[in-house]
């Protein structure tokens, strides 16, 4: 595998074959990453990235678009397919762009916009104030429950009536636990205004049928199609035919210039592949392992944040195993468990420390690994919380989990 690049540039082909390396000798936890067929992978790297293309299929700003335009299009018909969409946007760079075409479609700069706080699962898309979201808006946020740590939908709806912001955002990059999506689209009917869904941590369960969909329910449904979805990097935006056109304005010419056309072509393979009744059954071993993941740990003494998991992705509240999220994503660095800190809702600790990890399913489930794996990573993770500071115990932990690993090859055909 890359053999031009290690004769045009060696440096960069050692560092390529460390990721390799390291992607296939860690267990993969973090909940927004996957790993992409080789048909994507080939995709993105293919000449689709020379093409300039600004516009959309058959109104470009360029000549020879006339198989850029066939992909794109391919892109959009599954996307719209996968999901029972109306219309779709697929050149969004990235998530954060979907959001800001789909925010500034509807709001001026200084509008008010209402999503769950980021310290509570949300993301900072949704109006945190070092992100154009907030620094563009008048961004307000709604919480969890203390104790139950779900949201209270009764509570969002007065917060709504007493707020009355232009936009009502749902989605999370932590949040464990299913949407009621009717209740929002209720909320926001009730205040007059623009639902937005971001999807783009649940896309792929969406799109395997094994979590309820946003999309009856939602003006406009964003994602991204590298996380559960299981695609290249990149951006998405569903929204019904009325809203298509301010959406398409503000993607391009708003926000972006010349779409990714390597990508997009990559997202029409994803979407081809998602089609699959094989990706049905990813998406729901990807639940299944989850559940699996979260009776092991409850098992072990962990505590879960709202005490479980709906989809793909648990908080892990470390305290009680008197570790700090910060301390336990370290650990389990040494022992071959790769995942993120992540604050819990109600958090004392400054979100450099944490008092979690967030651990997800979906990169470890299209290694092949099932409940059996994750009761095993369980108990790895139980074990090295006591082996602390223990460099001997540590280092056979991380034997095990190399073992592990072994045992569901990673891109073996590329060497
Ligand atoms: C990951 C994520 C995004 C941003 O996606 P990027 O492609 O990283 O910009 C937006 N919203 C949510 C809820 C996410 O989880």
């Amino acid at each position: 595998m890359y053999d031009a690049v290690r004769q045009t540039d060696p440096e960069i082909a050692r560092v390529l074959d460390a990721e390799l390396s390291r992607q296939r000798e860690q267990l993969e936890m973090i909940a927004s990453e996957n790993f992409t067929s080789r048909a994507v992978l080939d995709t993105m790297g293919s000449v689709m990235t020379n093409k300039y293309a600004e516009g959309y299929p058959g109104k470009r700003y360029y000549g020879g678009c006339v198989h850029v335009d066939e992909a794109e299009n391919l892109a959009k018909q599954r996307a719209c397919e996968l999901f029972g969409a109306d219309r779709a946007n697929v050149q969004p760079h990235s998530g954060s762009t979907a959001n800001m075409t789909a925010y500034l479609a509807f709001c001026k700069p200084g509008d008010k916009i209402l999503g769950l706080s980021l310290s509570h699962g949300g993301h900072l898309t949704h109006g945190h104030p070092v992100n154009f979201s907030g620094l563009m808006f008048q961004a307000i946020h709604y919480e969890v429950e203390r104790g139950s740590e779900v949201i209270d939908y009764d509570k969002l709806r007065e917060q709504a009536k007493r707020e009355r912001p232009r936009l009502l955002i749902g989605g999370a990059s932590a949040y464990p636990r299913t949407w009621d999506y009717a209740a929002m689209r209720s909320i926001a009917a009730e205040v007059d205004a623009v639902f937005v869904f971001d999807m783009a941590h649940i896309a792929g369960l969406v799109a395997g049928g094994v979590h309820p969909s946003p999309v009856p329910h939602a003006d406009v449904v964003t994602s991204t199609t590298h996380k559960t979805l299981r695609g290249p990097r990149g951006g998405l935006i569903l929204c019904k035919q009325e809203h298509l056109k301010a959406i398409n304005k503000m993607n391009f010419p708003g926000i972006q210039g010349g779409p990714l056309m390597h990508m997009i072509a990559a997202k029409a393979v994803c979407f081809h592949e998602c089609l699959q009744p094989s990706f049905r059954d990813y998406a729901q071993r990807t639940l299944d392992n989850a559940q699996a993941l979260a009776a092991a740990l409850l098992a072990k003494g962990f505590r879960l944040a709202s005490g479980g998991t709906d989809n793909h992705l648990l908080l892990v509240n470390c305290k009680p195993r008197g570790m700090t999220g910060k301390a336990m994503e370290e650990l389990l660095e040494e022992v071959g468990i790769t995942c993120n800190k992540n604050t819990v809702p109600f958090d004392e600790e400054s979100p450099a420390v944490a008092s979690g990890v967030r651990l997800g399913t979906p990169a470890l489930t299209t290694r092949g690994m099932g409940p059996a794996a994750m009761e095993r990573i369980a108990d790895i993770m139980d074990r090295a919380v006591t082996a602390r500071g223990d460099a001997a115990a540590l280092a056979r932990l991380r034997a095990e989990s190399l073992e592990l690993c072994r045992a569901f090859p990673l891109y073996p055909e590329l060497g």
